[in-house]
């Protein structure tokens, strides 16, 4: 399989013909190429989107947009099994995962269909002399550079907020989770899609990323990824003018209090981490947990790590293999490091016997306690790696929580509603979840971060609003 990239409505090789090799992480079998986007591609993408904006896409009323995503939303429902293979063979996901990405990819075009002609200005009463209205308007020229961890939630929380706010789009998917979006992009032009409303250029981040990043015909920018490419993204933007919503990393802690409903808490506390592998930006990858039920909790959380199994995608693992070897090695590097730094490992499930030799497996690892100050509690890992640190009182919870760059998300388990409450309050986090953890969950809630986490919102109503800007009309009267 090859794949070219979708520019003003066409597929077209790299501009310079190149090609980068796709491996599947499932077995390390080379099974497709994509185009290697490069400067030129993205030039030429952008100059697209601005041709539909200034014509086909920008004339569509809200309505008639909102159509198409629900058409759109349609068609990959249908396709859902064929996009849910695509995806755990590019990806490695469990199959369940893809379909139930697959199938909220759906649901983001259904939203936002429906909300595309509902988003209405204001009228503001200052005087009698004149008509003073705010209209929102799209940006015009949106990019959006997507990582490899939930390439199709990801493109339908951003992609499909812009194209119903009336922007036209530029993609650029991960080198390592292009083929979904790839093909999400072809079933837009099925339905009906304008040439040019998404355009798609892949490739290498520095090379494709950058270039989009940095484009002067781009008027507002999506990222999201590390914190790292996030600040050279943003810097660029900065260059430009232009706004950028930043959706980075996270360190999100699970509260545990000794009031606790232990028994429905376990399930979450531990697949809050092992969901996708651990690669979740929002992975409950940290629990505090107070002192007296200590190492109750730590035991039965252990002992349900070692029943965990890492394997082949179709073979219903609780988690398939990391994204690529450097994601398996970077794992692999921090599992060896706390082991050199004394911290114990309480409980580790295994890579299954049949899985693949050449795909990039790890195991899932608690590790408790974990001091607050170490790497494995201050660093994402990325990975399947969860830490256990034992507290006194609420206070030092709150304190331990907010107490890491990131702010990204964060649970609270307790019977006491004042408690859960005050501390869900205190929670320098974007999303707090109380007896329940649905990490990033949630098409229509608003998702960012605090801090190192990123800026800006995704999803919900408000991810639409971030597709937009104001215009302000002052009508004298005759
Ligand atoms: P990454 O390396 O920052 O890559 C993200 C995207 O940026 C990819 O499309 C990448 O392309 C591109 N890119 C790389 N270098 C670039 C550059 N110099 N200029 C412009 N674009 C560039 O992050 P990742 O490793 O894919 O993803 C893991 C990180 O993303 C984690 O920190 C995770 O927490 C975060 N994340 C956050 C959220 C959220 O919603 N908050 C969701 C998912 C992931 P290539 O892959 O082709 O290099």
């Amino acid at each position: 399989m090859v794949f070219k990239n979708l520019i003003g409505g066409k597929d077209v090789p790299a501009s310079d013909g190149m090609l980068l090799d796709v491996v599947s992480p499932v077995d390390g079998v080379l099974f497709a190429k994509i185009a290697s986007g490069t400067a030129q591609d993205v030039d030429a993408a952008v100059k697209a989107a601005r041709n539909a904006f200034e014509g086909a896409w920008g004339r569509l009323t809200a309505t008639e947009r909102g159509r198409l995503l629900m058409k759109l939303a349609a068609i990959v429902e249908a396709h859902a099994d064929e996009l849910t293979a695509l995806e755990s063979r590019d990806n490695g996901k469990p199959l369940r995962q893809s379909h139930a990405d697959a199938v909220a990819l759906a649901r983001y075009f259904e939203y936002y269909g429906s909300a595309a002609d509902k988003l209405h200005g204001d009228v503001i009463p200052y005087l009698n002399t004149h008509f003073i209205g705010v209209e929102r308007v799209p940006h015009g020229v949106t990019g959006h550079i997507v990582p490899w961890n939930y390439p199709l939630q990801i493109f339908g929380r951003s992609v499909g907020a812009a194209l119903a706010a009336g922007n036209a789009t530029v993609v650029k998917p991960a080198e390592d989770a292009s083929l979904t979006i790839l093909r999400v992009s072809a079933l837009a032009r099925e339905v009906g899609f304008p040439d040019g409303a998404i355009n798609l250029v892949t490739g290498l981040g520095r090379t494709a990323g950058a270039a989009l990043a940095a484009h002067p015909g781009i008027d507002f920018l999506s990222f999201t990824g590390s914190p790292e490419t996030g600040t050279a993204v943003q810097t660029a933007a900065a260059k430009n003018h232009v706004g950028v919503t930043l959706e980075l990393g996270g360190k999100s802690a699970q509260i545990v209090f000794d009031d606790a409903d232990i028994e429905r808490a376990l399930p979450s506390l531990v697949n809050a981490i092992i969901q996708n592998g651990g690669q979740t930006c929002s992975a409950g990858s940290r629990l505090l947990i107070q002192r007296g039920i200590f190492e109750d909790v730590v035991n039965a959380v252990a002992e349900r790590f070692r029943a965990l199994r890492a394997g082949h995608p179709e073979r219903e693992p609780d988690l398939g293999p990391m994204i690529n070897q450097a994601q398996q090695r970077r794992v692999l590097g921090y599992l060896d490091r706390a082991r050199n730094e004394g911290l114990t490992v309480m409980g580790e499930g295994v890579v299954a016997i049949d899985a693949p030799a050449e795909g990039f497996y790890v195991p899932p690892v608690f590790f408790a306690p974990v001091p607050h100050q170490s790497m494995l509690s201050q660093e994402e890992v990325f990975g399947p790696v969860l830490v256990a640190t034992p507290f006194e009182d609420e206070a030092e919870a709150i304190r331990l929580a907010n107490g890491t760059p990131y702010g990204l998300a964060a649970g609270v388990w307790t019977r006491d509603a004042m408690r859960s409450t005050r501390v869900a309050r205190s929670m320098r986090a974007g999303q707090v979840f109380v007896n329940c953890y649905g990490a990033g969950g949630g098409i229509e809630l608003p998702f960012g971060g605090f801090g190192r986490s990123g800026h800006g919102r995704e999803k919900g109503f408000e991810g639409l609003i971030e597709f937009t800007t104001t215009k302000t009309l002052v009508m004298a009267h005759g």
